[in-house]
């Protein structure tokens, strides 16, 4: 996707801070931290988001959650919090499927 800002760091087009990558996924650092640990991880398929997710594209995501295992233990932590945002109303900004990893303290009650 040609104006998707999520696709542009892909290409590299715009710099990110990368934190783990394979075929499939690209993890890295959220440029406004909600959290002492913020980290995106995405498919490098465009998908809009998790509304998009269907029986012939759903095994990137178990392997998302995959590498949210490795990744954080690997980073030493624990407790840590997985959200994705769908919509608007929800708080998505960025219409490329996301998880937020968030750690590194006491997270606010949420959900
Ligand atoms: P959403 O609000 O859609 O759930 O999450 C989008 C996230 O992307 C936000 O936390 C925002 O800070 C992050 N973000 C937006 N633009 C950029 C960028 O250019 N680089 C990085 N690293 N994060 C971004
Ligand atoms: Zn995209």
């Amino acid at each position: 996707m040609d104006d998707c800002i999520f696709c542009k760091i892909l290409k590299g087009e715009i710099p990110s801070k990368k934190a783990y990558e394979d075929e499939q996924v690209y993890a890295f650092y959220d440029i406004e931290p909600k959290a002492p640990v913020h980290i995106l991880v995405i498919p490098k398929q465009h998908l809009p988001g998790a509304a998009a997710i269907t029986p012939e594209n759903s095994a990137v995501v178990g392997h998302i959650f995959e590498v949210i295992a490795q990744l954080t233990r690997e980073m030493g932590l624990t407790d840590y919090r997985v959200v994705t945002n769908n919509g608007a109303d929800a708080g998505q900004t960025v219409h490329h499927l996301h998880f937020h990893i968030l750690a590194g303290g006491k997270l606010g009650e949420m959900a």
